[in-house]
């Protein structure tokens, strides 16, 4: 007799559960969709605004520099007004921009800051802005939570979803599973960044990933540090 091991997340297909999810769904559930920049948000507001109402929020204390973190927010909200526009897409999309706060991110990086990228530092600076947008969707009622992260290749999809619906449980909120690279989404984000022109950093965000080496990465990944960097 064979046993069978419990699937743990790296086995687990957080796409074929967003498609069923999604092939549930009845009417058009509000969505509180964590972002971290218009690039990575192309290809998840084009996909979902189908199916649900969403509104944006744009919280990451993580950007080093101010300038920079307003940037990325002015393009987020270009690229939503561009999105509101164009007829029949789906509904239509909100934002909230969130405070800049880095002193948050660095509270949670404490002791943290020579960790590789992908490492403890970055589960850390995922946990942050999930947590956030949970308590944010608990307050004002929504039904679901979510982020775009997941739509980069080196991002850790799998940790990303851990933490997703831990957060679900103390929140007693929805998380929406996702991996978004997955059905080509990765690739869709950049056909859509260069199409509307988008801004694409080419760091992550904290002043450890502007450090960091890109030379090493591929190509499309390196111009573009969210996508790049864990
Ligand atoms: S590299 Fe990116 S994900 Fe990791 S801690 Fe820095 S900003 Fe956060």
């Amino acid at each position: 007799m064979t046993t069978q091991k419990p699937k743990s997340a790296n086995t687990r297909n957080y796409q074929r559960e967003l498609d069923r999810l999604l092939e549930q769904l009845a009417d058009a559930p509000r969505l509180l969709l964590h972002s971290c920049c218009a690039p990575c948000s192309s290809y998840v507001l084009e996909y979902l605004r189908k199916y649900f109402a969403i509104t944006v929020f744009y919280y990451n204390p993580n950007i080093s520099m101010e300038a920079e973190y307003r940037r990325r927010m002015a393009e987020q909200k270009r690229l939503i007004d561009l999105f509101n526009q164009l007829p029949d897409s789906g509904h239509s999309i909100s934002v909230i921009e969130g405070d800049y706060e880095p002193d948050a991110f660095y509270a949670a990086a404490k002791g943290l800051e020579r960790c590789p990228e992908g490492g403890e530092r970055c589960f850390a600076c995922y946990e942050l802005r999930l947590r956030r947008t949970a308590a944010l969707a608990k307050t004002q009622g929504q039904d679901y939570f979510a982020t775009t992260l997941t739509i980069s290749p080196l991002k850790n999809a799998a940790r990303l979803n851990e933490i997703g619906e831990r957060l679900a449980q103390e929140y007693q909120i929805s998380w929406l599973p996702s991996d978004f690279k997955k059905k080509d989404g990765y690739k869709r984000s950049i056909a859509l960044s260069a199409k509307y022109g988008l801004y694409r950093q080419n760091y992550c965000g904290c002043v450890y990933s502007q450090a960091a080496d890109v030379r090493g990465m591929p190509q499309e990944a390196a111009a573009h540090g969210s996508g790049a960097v864990l």
